[in-house]
């Protein structure tokens, strides 16, 4: 076979550049501007696909680099983070092929192959190999954010432990900055995906879509938002007190798979683990909608509450705070819990269902703590 000799290769593609830097552009055309963007992909690729071998070959030590990723900050000045990223990319690309060669195409761009990468870690290279074409058919049509959210979906579904350590450990990294400079308020932080939702929710539902006339730029007019949504809580006098139910949380789940593992997708945030739909449905409303094959609603019902006003005045007479043993959270910040949870049978009935604070609640279904009535009456909560 005939060997390319890289050096006289590159020298043509660095001759093709110039060329293309030279012209006078009077008119760029759509179709050109994408031949150049999957051109770039093209390169990108073959750049990773090289690092690949000389970084398997440890290359870099003929320059002194202690590694791969050191390698990439001293020569392409690369942030460490994006250098320990391509190392990551360019080691898993060498077994999965058919990313490789969509990247190598230019049909998806490095984030697309990236995500897949990931992926080999959250599902297992096994998965992510019997579903890789699927996938990279996902990256061929949809930004890097849908595939991520394939590769959830299908790590909820091979995975689901692996899928709930995941979305605990993103719970655990949650957290929220407030500080004033120059006269200004900074806000700064991470929600994990049900927080999120809630708070995107709950700031599209004030913001309604843009009117005609409003001149306002889309994080001015979420800023206001967020403002009104703090200055209702504090009109209505009783912030933090919507008595445990979630009316405005929007989850998709089928039937029959609210009470096994597998996951439900929470509206704006994508797919949660099969016990956070749980626990979100132990008190919350529901809506039936039934789908039929083709993705038509074929049937809707209206929408019922798990706990009616009557029983969960019920519950909080009882109870009055929060059931986990030792807690004193009052009952306004808790939910109804089930015991045995609906989805299994379990009766919504005051005998089946104790107040839960939120961080206990989450404990309960989340954190795998096993919750009994005990002859008196009294809880016991036993770790996992
Ligand atoms: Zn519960
Ligand atoms: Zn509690």
């Amino acid at each position: 076979m005939f060997a390319i000799q890289p050096d006289d290769t590159l020298s043509s593609i660095s001759v093709g550049i110039d060329e293309l830097a030279a012209e006078e552009l009077r008119h760029v055309d759509g179709a050109d501007l994408i031949r150049t963007w999957k051109e770039r992909c093209r390169l990108d690729a073959e750049f990773t696909r090289r690092f690949a071998v000389f970084e398997k070959r440890d290359g870099f030590t003929a320059d002194g680099a202690l590694s791969g990723a050191a390698w990439l900050r001293a020569h392409c000045h690369m942030d460490a983070g994006a250098a320990s990223d391509r190392v990551f990319t360019a080691r898993k690309l060498l077994s999965l092929p058919e990313t490789e060669a969509a990247f190598g195409a230019g049909e998806i761009n490095y984030e697309h192959a990236r995500v897949i990468a990931r992926a080999v870690d959250s599902c297992g290279p096994e998965a992510v190999l019997e579903h890789e074409k699927v996938l990279v058919d996902v990256g061929r049509e949809e930004v890097p954010q849908k595939l991520r959210y394939a590769t959830e979906v299908l790590q909820n579904a091979v995975d689901p432990d692996g899928a709930l350590q995941d979305a605990n450990a993103q719970h655990a990294r949650r957290g929220f900055w407030i500080s004033e400079l120059d006269g200004m308020y900074r806000l700064d932080g991470n929600l994990d995906r049900e927080g999120g939702a809630a708070l995107r929710t709950a700031l599209e539902a004030i913001m309604g879509p843009p009117a005609g006339g409003d001149s306002r730029t889309p994080a001015q007019r979420r800023a206001d938002a967020l403002v009104e949504l703090g200055r209702l809580a504090l009109d209505r006098g009783e912030a933090g007190t919507s008595g445990g139910q979630k009316p405005h949380l929007t989850i998709l789940v089928k039937a029959e798979a609210l009470a096994g593992a597998e996951a439900g997708e929470l509206e704006w945030a994508g797919p949660v683990p099969g016990q956070t739909v749980r626990r979100l449905a132990c008190d919350c409303a529901v809506s039936l909608l039934v789908v039929g094959a083709d993705g038509q609603v074929v049937l809707g019902s209206e929408e019922r509450r798990v706990l009616g006003p009557a029983q969960r005045r019920a519950i909080e007479h009882r109870d009055r705070h929060c059931r986990f043993p030792g807690c004193d959270r009052p009952g306004a910040w808790t939910d109804g819990h089930h015991l045995v949870h609906w989805a299994h049978g379990g009766p919504t009935e005051v005998d089946n269902v104790y107040l839960f604070c939120r961080p206990h609640h989450r404990l309960v279904h989340e954190g795998g703590w096993r919750v009994s009535k005990q002859p008196g009456g009294e809880l016991l909560a036993l770790p996992p």
